[in-house]
Formats: structure tokens, C-alpha cells, sequence
């Protein structure tokens, strides 16, 4: 017997919808590339989107055709988010900080039909227009009197120009929920970048379990800024929440700085934000050297690679607002786990909670783990058995775009496809999970595994520490022992000797780093994360002194 109940898609262009008819006033606030701050309201958002769906339309974009994004966070960004998938498209970010070459690449992999830009980035498009023939347009995203003065970009259009095209009134299709509506391409440190397909159900979905109180918990009563990029993993599914729930939004457009955000959180009154940690360090050494305050920023969630506890720690003690440590991947639209206290935790000593806040968290509903040997055997939930994370949920891919790389799920006894995150991790009786590292960075030091994490965790809590960052060296003892990368904060002094001695009592002896380095800067990628890869390749004619 079926159930008696609406049989009504999960749409994204819904989620807009609601936000324009039920918080018609909420602002969204942008710091725009010329560096003025743009306001208007859910309801102006709704109605550019849909007249910009429209114009889309009017051109020739079909259903599943894709529209690429190189933009920041703005509000544009958020109307072409919601005209491309609300029409039946997909919306494509694309990451900038990625070399030219790989985005003309991932450009003419996806087919993009057009390409809209913020002036940022008009270098980069004169530089790959030439060579993906297969866009029709590419739109810079302004009004006629910014447009940039360029011969090397063919079919050049006008953002605003485009928008009104569309006509007022434009209905939103009713699509099916299994339909694609964004693209991401994953950061690609190994091969060619794969792109995850997510699908308006699987959007959808994700909106409202990130909305959970044990989750990122939004709500109509935040101010809400994501710092992390719209073009990584769709600012962790924020511009599609805050809509849900009827948060404010704010975005900061280009200018990432410390002083800048710091600016926006108070003047926006800011109570709520998202990052990964190496943006926070700036902000951080901001508000510290100039002894100030935040009047309303609350909570923030940090993730992307390891929080390292001691910024957990300046944040809760030094400034109060409580981080909300997150795990995810761009294959899980993105987020899997998040920690937050469970009411047995709450009379634990504050330590003992501290403990359990510095791990990636708990699952939220829809998504289930579990950690396997080499063999796939599972492993205990205790907290000390480390192995290969595996996941699966209803944002989870299940294969990637244009089936690139074949099935990459493993199966169970019932056959159910899990999906091998690449990561190892622990799980402790509570069902907080713990990565240890990415399975390509451990360090495997006479049969054993050192956590590259963990050592890098606890050099950042080093007081002249600005970052850290641990790789294998190889031992013809040991196979590897690990060499610590350090970057000094400015005008701090530290010795080899006195770094290695901070570890002394904090972990086993035989984890502590043969050798410390130091250099002025540690290799990042276009998403924030430690380019381990580069790193090993700058020390790979370095010998350890114990070798
Ligand atoms: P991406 O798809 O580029 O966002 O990268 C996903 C990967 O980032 C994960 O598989 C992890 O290796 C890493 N990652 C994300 N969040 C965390 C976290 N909180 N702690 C440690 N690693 C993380």
C-alpha cells in the first residue's frame, strides 16, 4: 500500500522560493570585487534568479547543461547558483586557484555551455577562452560600466546585461529530485580531477541535515558568513541551508584577510561562520595583535584538513565561540561528521570534553561509517583501531562524471556500495571518528603507523609555531621517520632542540620527529590544504641525521 502523502520533488530552486516568500526581508550582504558592500533581500534574490533562469532559457540552455562559475562569494554567485540548477542546469564552480591549464581543462571535460566570471579572474579566462571552443559565453559578472577592456575573450557578455533578458514571472520547472543540478570537480592531487554530480534530492538533503542542531545548527536567528569558497564543495552546502532555515548571509567577496572579515562580523553582526583553518589563523593573529573583540560571533565551523586543537582552544577561551570541528569531501556534497557534546559528555570534566570536541565527530543522520583493514574486514569502534574509512548516504557519490575511474564503491555481504574515502581514521564507542590521515601520508615507521596529524597538532600549540606540517622520510632502519616542516610566526625564535622536547611526554617516544626544518612558507593547495605531495618532492634529496 503507498503512503496517502504530496508527492512533491526536493528542489533546489525551492529552497529560494521558501526563503523569498517566508524571509522575504532577510538580507544578504556582499563585499563586491570593486570593495563596496551590496544588500538586498531574499526576495530580490529569488527575482534576479528567476529572471535570470529565464534568460538562460531564452538562449538555448537545456536541461543538464552545464554553467561554469570562477567567482567568489557574492550574490551573484548565489542567483547564477539558483538559475542554473532552478531551470534544470547545473551549476559548475570552479576552483581558481587551480593553474589555468587544469581549468581549461575541467572546463572542456564538463562541456560547460557558458562560463560567468568575477573581473578577478579576466586573466584567467583571456588566458583558456581560445582553447574550450565549446562555450558560447562567457559572462563577466557586472553591469556595463565595469566591463573589462579585452580583445581575448570571444562571445564577452555583460552579467547584468544577460539578467535582464529574463522576464519577470519565470516558473520554476518541476524537475525530478534525481535530476544533476552541481558539479564539483574534486582537487585532483593525484591524476586528472574528478567531477561529483550531486542531485537536487541529494542537495536538498544535505540543506537539512546541515541544519541540524548537532550539525552545523542554523537558524533563522543567525547571521550567517561563509568563509569558505563557493567553489569548494558549494561553501559546504551554506548557501543552500541559510535559505532553508532563513539565515542572513554575508559574503565576503575576495578580500579573505583577517581585518576584513573582522570587519564584516561586527558590522553585519555576524554570528555564525565556516573555514577551513588556515584562514582562521589570520584572523586570529588580526583580532590578538590588535586586542579585539567580537561582539556577536558565536559559533564556526572549521574543517578541511585537521583543526589542530590549539585553535579550538583560542577560540573557546581566549575569545568565546565554540568551533564546531567537521569532517567531509567533495564526494559527500560534503559534509559526513561534526563534533558536538552528547548529553552524557556534559558532566565530564572540561578536559575530557575537550578531548572529544577536537575529533571529526559524529555522523549526522544519513550518512553511516565504518573503518576496514587492508582486507575489508571491519574494525572495533574503540577508539585505537585505525583503518580505511569508508561511507555511504544519500549525498555520497556513487560514481563520478562520465563514469571517470569506474566504480569506485566497495561492496559488503548484502552488496551495498560503501564508498572508500581515502582516509584513515578511528571510531570510539560513542561513534566519534578521528582521521588519523590521509592513507597517502602516514607514516610507516617499523611496521607501525605515526599520525602525521597528531604531530602536526601538537607543533602548532608550540607558542612560536605559525604552521606545521609532518611527512615521511625515508629510513633504511625504519623504512620512514618523520621530519617536522615548521613556518616560525613573525619575530618568534625556536630551536630544533626546544621543538623536539615539546613533544617529550605528549606522545610515545618513537613518534617524536627525527629532524625539525625550518622554512618560510608550507605549500598549500587551491583549497587550503597542505600540498604533502609538493612538500615531499622539496625534501626528497634530504637525508634524516639519524638515517
Ligand atoms: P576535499 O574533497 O578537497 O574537500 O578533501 C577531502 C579530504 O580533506 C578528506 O578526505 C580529508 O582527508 C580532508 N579533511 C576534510 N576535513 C578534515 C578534518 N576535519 N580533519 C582532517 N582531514 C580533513
Amino acid at each position: 500500500m503507498q503512503g496517502l502523502m504530496m508527492d512533491m520533488p526536493l528542489l533546489v530552486s525551492n529552497l529560494l522560493r521558501h526563503a523569498a516568500r517566508h524571509f522575504p526581508d532577510v538580507e544578504i550582504v556582499s563585499r563586491r570585487v570593486e570593495g563596496d558592500l551590496h544588500r538586498y533581500s531574499y526576495r530580490d534574490c529569488h527575482d534576479r534568479a528567476a529572471r535570470l533562469a529565464d534568460a538562460f532559457t531564452k538562449r538555448g540552455v537545456h536541461v543538464g547543461d552545464r554553467i561554469a562559475t570562477l567567482a567568489w562569494n557574492g550574490y551573484r554567485h548565489m542567483e547564477i547558483y539558483y538559475a542554473a540548477a532552478g531551470l534544470g542546469g547545473v551549476v559548475h564552480t570552479i576552483n581558481p586557484r587551480l593553474h589555468p591549464e587544469q581549468i581549461a581543462w575541467i572546463v572542456n571535460h564538463s562541456n560547460d555551455a557558458y562560463l560567468a566570471f568575477d573581473l578577478t579572474f579576466v586573466p584567467i579566462v583571456e588566458a583558456i577562452a581560445a582553447h574550450c571552443p565549446n562555450v558560447r559565453g562567457w559572462i563577466a559578472m557586472c553591469g556595463r560600466d565595469r566591463m573589462p577592456a579585452t580583445t581575448k575573450i570571444p562571445n564577452l557578455l555583460c552579467y547584468e546585461e544577460l539578467l535582464a533578458e529574463g522576464a519577470e514571472g519565470y516558473v520554476w520547472p518541476e524537475l525530478d529530485e534525481r535530476s544533476a543540478c552541481g558539479l564539483c570537480y574534486t582537487s585532483g592531487t593525484t591524476g586528472n580531477p574528478k567531477g561529483a554530480l550531486y542531485s537536487h534530492r541529494s542537495t536538498v538533503l544535505h540543506a537539512y541535515a546541515a541544519a541540524l542542531p548537532d550539525a552545523m545548527g542554523a537558524s533563522a536567528r543567525d547571521s550567517i558568513l561563509p568563509v569558505v569558497p563557493m567553489f569548494h564543495v558549494n561553501a559546504w552546502g551554506l548557501p543552500y541551508t541559510a535559505p532553508l532555515v532563513g539565515a542572513k548571509l554575508v559574503f565576503p567577496g575576495p578580500a579573505l584577510d583577517g581585518k576584513s572579515i573582522y570587519e564584516l562580523f561586527e558590522s553585519e553582526k555576524v554570528t555564525y561562520s565556516a573555514g577551513v583553518p588556515t584562514v582562521w589563523l589570520g584572523l586570529l593573529q588580526h583580532v590578538s595583535a590588535n586586542n579585539l573583540r567580537f561582539s556577536t560571533f558565536r559559533r564556526t565551523v572549521i574543517g578541511g584538513s585537521a583543526c589542530p586543537p590549539a585553535m579550538i582552544r583560542a577560540f573557546q577561551e581566549q575569545y568565546g565561540v565554540d568551533v564546531i570541528h567537521a569532517w567531509g569531501m567533495t564526494e559527500m556534497s560534503p559534509l559526513g561528521t561534526l563534533s558536538r557534546l552528547q548529553n552524557k559528555h556534559l558532566d565530564l570534566p572540561k578536559e575530557a570534553q575537550q578531548k572529544i570536541l577536537e575529533k571529526q565527530g559524529h555522523v549526522i543522520f544519513g550518512v553511516d561509517m565504518k573503518i576496514v583493514d587492508d582486507d575489508g574486514r571491519e574494525l572495533a569502534w574503540d577508539g585505537k583501531a585505525y583503518g580505511n574509512l569508508l561511507v555511504r548516504g544519500p549525498w555520497v557519490v556513487k560514481e563520478y562524471f562520465k563514469g571517470e575511474g569506474g566504480d569506485p564503491l566497495v561492496y559488503d555481504a548484502q552488496g551495498r556500495g560503501w564508498f572508500p574515502t581515502g582516509d584513515v581514521a578511528t571510531i570510539d564507542a560513542d561513534g566519534y571518528m578521528q582521521i588519523t590521515d590521509r592513507s597517502k601520508d602516514v607514516i610507516k615507521s617499523g611496521g607501525e603507523w605515526i599520525s602525521s596529524i597528531d604531530l602536526e597538532n601538537l607543533a602548532i600549540a608550540h607558542p612560536a609555531v605559525a604552521q606545521a606540517a609532518v611527512i615521511g622520510i625515508a629510513h633504511p632502519k625504519w623504512d620512514e621517520r618523520p621530519l617536522l616542516v615548521v613556518v616560525k610566526k613573525p619575530g618568534a625564535e625556536v630551536t630544533k632542540d626546544e621543538l623536539i622536547r615539546f613533544y617529550e611526554g605528549k606522545i610515545a617516544k618513537w613518534w617524536t620527529p627525527d629532524d625539525v626544518q625550518f622554512v618560510d612558507a608550507i605549500p598549500l593547495g587551491a583549497t587550503g590544504k597542505i600540498l604533502k605531495t609538493r612538500l615531499r618532492e622539496t625534501f626528497k634529496d634530504y637525508r634524516l641525521p639519524t638515517a
